[in-house]
């Protein structure tokens, strides 16, 4: 697996295997985009697999890994949102589908070994649903286990999250991040200055790295600078950032905003230098400000896909950050 977050979450899974400590419910929760999915799809592959032994991976050769490569591994099922009658999609996960879990999960394995359920996202279940999970924790069949994927444990009810051994997937430490990222081909400023602004998401740096996004990063940056030096009015940039992604701009002017409130706070680490520069050139007193302008790029970025003029809103939003830096009238 090539993500060193995984790694220390997967040794503690496959330990308890080994152990056989492996509970009848597990709850794999973190940030989005860490991977949490993919984690817990190899995990089921690895205990359904007839090979594998100690903390190595599913042996993907053996008949159960087979079966799990074409997709129809019998003893394997994912829970998830089911279609409507009309072909779309529910937005919870329902208690008939809990129910049906429960009885399949009651019979006897096809292999004879493992049964497993990935229930994702595990926070999507209504009330009912929880509640006959509850019934099928309370009654777990041997060799049963239910690994719920969740991006917001704290929606699901207590009851629940007390009956799955949790495993909690976090960030990686900066210097691993960077490791990774440098892993993936980004240069070492590149992917310090991304890790920053994605506060400190891997896969979400990794992904901002790519020339398109990284040119956005620029171009908003270089707009913040002019606007802090007076050397581009708001109205002016409005028109240039509606015609290219002026949600995602948005979003990057956000983290800037974001980054720029630390460093005026004194946290200097890892702050890139532009950014740094431009903190010492806000008139002093000016957090209370910048914490406005950073709410209002969070609710113009929500604003830009509803029904307000959207070059009002962001022309509201820039004149807010170039005020930042507008030097007070004497006397005024
Ligand atoms: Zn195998």
């Amino acid at each position: 697996m090539n993500a060193p977050w995984l790694e220390a979450p997967w040794r503690t899974a496959t330990q308890r295997l080994l152990a056989g400590r492996v509970p009848h419910a597990m709850l794999v929760s973190g940030p989005p985009d860490l991977g949490k999915r993919d984690f817990a799809r190899r995990y089921a592959q690895r205990l359904l697999c007839q090979q594998a032994s100690g903390e190595a991976e599913a042996c993907g050769a053996c008949r159960s890994c087979a079966l799990w490569a074409a997709g129809s591994h019998p003893d394997f099922t994912t829970v998830t949102f089911g279609e409507r009658d009309d072909g779309k999609l529910r937005s919870e996960i329902t208690v008939e589908q809990i129910r049906a879990l429960g009885s399949r999960l009651a019979m006897t394995s096809q292999f004879g070994g493992w049964q497993v359920a990935i229930i994702e996202p595990a926070e999507a279940m209504n009330t009912s649903a929880s509640n006959a999970l509850l019934k099928t924790l309370e009654e777990p069949s041997r060799n049963t286990l239910m690994i719920l994927v969740s991006d917001a444990p704290a929606r699901l009810s207590a009851t629940i999250r007390s009956r799955c051994q949790a495993l909690d997937i976090r960030f990686p430490a900066r210097g691993d991040a960077l490791a990774w990222l440098e892993g993936q081909g980004a240069p070492a400023d590149q992917a310090s200055f991304a890790l920053t602004l994605r506060a400190g998401h891997p896969t979400l740096a990794l992904a901002s790295l790519t020339p398109e996004g990284e040119a956005r990063t620029r171009v908003v940056l270089e707009d913040l600078e002019r606007l802090a030096a007076g050397r581009a009015r708001a109205p002016a940039l409005v028109q240039g950032w509606l015609d290219d992604q002026p949600i995602e701009r948005v979003a990057i002017l956000s983290e800037l905003l974001r980054v720029l409130a630390r460093a005026v706070l004194g946290e200097h680490r890892d702050v890139p230098a532009a950014l740094l520069r431009l903190s010492r050139l806000l008139p002093p007193g000016e957090l209370p400000k910048l914490w406005r302008a950073w709410e209002g790029s969070v609710r113009v970025r929500a604003e830009l896909s509803g029904p307000l003029r959207a070059d009002l809103v962001l022309s509201e939003l820039l004149f807010g950050v170039a005020d930042l830096w507008s030097v007070p009238h004497a006397g005024g």
